[in-house]
């Protein structure tokens, strides 16, 4: 007598991303596993009276994406505010603002996202005094897609007591006009937060990537509204064929919000959190914090068990850190947020406890210090099975690309970040970094080829969450310039980069990742055959069925 399976998906192409068993028609769940991949004839024995059949219409099923690198509070708390994506000029930008403070008459402070750094024009800045000439009475701010940067008014800088400037720590910017006020640029998280926590969620939201700390006080009723705003997130998450997160936020006031959540109502996508290092906590916090929160949050649903730091910022704000000069700014290759010796001593020590590291290093001054790093932990403790990764890896010096296989080195990157991609402008990136270096920006295909794993994400809210998005953002990706080399990765190395390389990365390919029997039971069907249909029109295809944990999480 077969096991009776509790689903059956049948009338399928399935890509089990399982190299021993790549292709098959359909597949069993019993309980929260995978029960049997095979043949339609082979599935059928495991069907019972009680087993719900799903027919998938010849469509792909895949692995439940698992987006490697993503900002759930954030990205929860954004799907309230207005988006900026697409609004370009100074009058689509007033239509845009004065519609919104229409629709929220009672918000103290208005926060619109993705505003291009050119939204006006490709030379002129965002300014406090644009700002006024379209909402004098009303605090607005506005953050750049990357988040890095944000825009406010003159009324939410002195709301937020900033107007007159003041000393925000290395790497952070008040930008001030000649007048000898802030002229309304906010250079990363500490000189955003005194405007941003004006806003609704009192910025609590941006806390877990900003200071890696957790709120000075929040209410009961703060912190059921936060809450509520995961709990819609996590929802939206699911619609999209997500099964498994990393959110690179490492707060405990979120990790505590996703537990209960989890032991209320169960979470509807897997959850992997850090402890976010910032260069001012001691070393000790590692073992206090780091290790503490492994041991305490260390389920399959929801864990706690990596580091994450910044080593540089932006390249549209000159924080990020290059080997060699910006090429609009002869003089400056950016400044660090740690020190190399600094940084090594973090890596050493989080390597010593067996904890894996991921580093935000957007130019290649800056990955190179974090590969400098990981190598001083190989030097120190010896070798070991690390999983330590760099996040985003706009640029890459070519004498470290071979360093990524060597050191054992993950590459994380954001097939929606290129300039030109997922409708962002050309500039003023690629004359800050300068022609040279384009062919060594964002190059998927070179660190592939030079075996470095890679996974792909969205930085969620920073892009559109939607996998099927970013997969065709992948595949469309066009060259800068005629003979350039084209980065992309096939269909299948990318599928990959979404699912079975993001398992590995979380140490959970024993049971991710892949569809295969005794795996967990994370699984999307989709819409339409992804390998039949034309790069250009993948995102058309939509999740239709979400499975995570053997339960129905979304269903079209
Ligand atoms: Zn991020």
């Amino acid at each position: 007598m077969q096991a009776e399976a509790s689903f059956i998906i049948r009338n399928a192409r399935v890509l089990t991303m399982d190299e021993a068993n790549p292709r098959a028609a359909a597949l069993a769940v019993s309980g929260n596993r995978i029960l049997a991949v095979g043949s339609e004839a082979e599935i059928d024995v495991y069907s019972g009276p009680d087993t719900h059949v799903i027919d998938a219409k010849g469509a792909t099923v895949l692995p439940g994406f698992n987006e490697a690198h993503m900002h759930i509070f954030g990205g929860s708390a954004e799907l309230r505010e207005l988006s900026l994506m697409g609004v370009k000029g100074f009058d689509a930008l007033d239509k845009a603002l004065k519609a919104y403070a229409a629709d929220y008459p009672q918000r103290d402070l208005l926060i619109a996202q993705h505003a291009d750094y050119t939204i006006l024009s490709d030379d002129e800045r965002v300014t406090r005094h644009h700002l006024d000439r379209i909402l004098p009475d009303r605090a607005v701010l506005i953050f750049a897609p990357d988040h890095h940067t944000a825009w406010a008014n003159t009324l939410a800088l002195k709301m937020g007591g900033i107007l007159e400037g003041r000393d925000v720590g290395i790497g952070n910017e008040i930008v001030m006009g000649e007048d000898g006020l802030a002229n309304g640029e906010l250079r990363e998280s500490n000189a955003i937060r005194p405007v941003s926590a004006l806003g609704e969620t009192g910025a609590r939201e941006m806390l877990g990537v900003g200071t890696g700390g957790d709120p000075d006080h929040v209410t009961a009723e703060e912190r059921a509204a936060d809450i509520e705003i995961i709990k819609e997130g996590l929802a939206y998450v699911a619609s999209l064929g997500i099964t498994s997160l990393q959110n690179m936020d490492g707060s405990l006031y979120q990790l505590e919000m996703l537990d209960e959540i989890e032991k209320t109502t169960r979470l509807p996508v897997r959850v992997r959190m850090p402890f976010h290092m910032k260069n001012f906590m001691p070393l000790a916090d590692l073992e206090a914090k780091a290790a503490a929160w492994r041991e305490r949050f260390n389920t399959d649903r929801l864990r706690s068990d990596f580091v994450k730091l910044f080593m540089d910022g932006v390249t549209e704000s000159g924080t990020a850190v290059f080997v060699d000069d910006y090429s609009h700014q002869p003089g400056w290759k950016g400044e660090p947020l740690f020190s190399q010796t600094h940084f090594d001593e973090i890596a050493i020590a989080a390597d010593r406890l067996g904890l894996p590291v991921a580093v935000h290093a957007i130019g290649d001054g800056a990955v190179r210090m974090v590969l400098n790093g990981y190598e001083a932990a190989i030097k120190a403790n010896g070798r070991r099975d690390s999983r330590n990764r760099i996040e985003h890896i706009e640029v890459v010096h070519p004498d470290d690309v071979p360093r990524f296989k060597e050191l054992g080195t993950i590459a994380s990157m954001q097939p929606t970040h290129p300039p030109g991609s997922a409708g962002l402008p050309l500039e003023p990136y690629l004359s800050y970094i300068g022609e040279e270096r384009w062919p060594h920006a964002f190059a998927w295909r070179t660190l592939t080829d030079a075996g470095a794993p890679i996974v792909f994400a969205t930085d969620w809210p920073v892009s559109p969450l939607d996998p099927m998005h970013c997969i065709q953002c992948a595949m469309t990706r066009t060259v800068w310039k005629e003979g350039m080399k084209d980065q992309r990765l096939s269909l299948y190395e990318t599928l990959a980069a979404y699912t079975r390389t993001s398992a590995w990365v979380e140490f959970m390919e024993d049971r991710k990742g892949m569809l295969k029997p005794g795996y967990l039971a994370d699984i999307v069907v989709l819409s339409a055959d992804v390998e039949a249909a034309d790069f250009t029109d993948l995102a058309a295809i939509r999740p239709v069925t979400t499975m995570c944990d053997g339960r129905i999480t979304y269903q079209a």
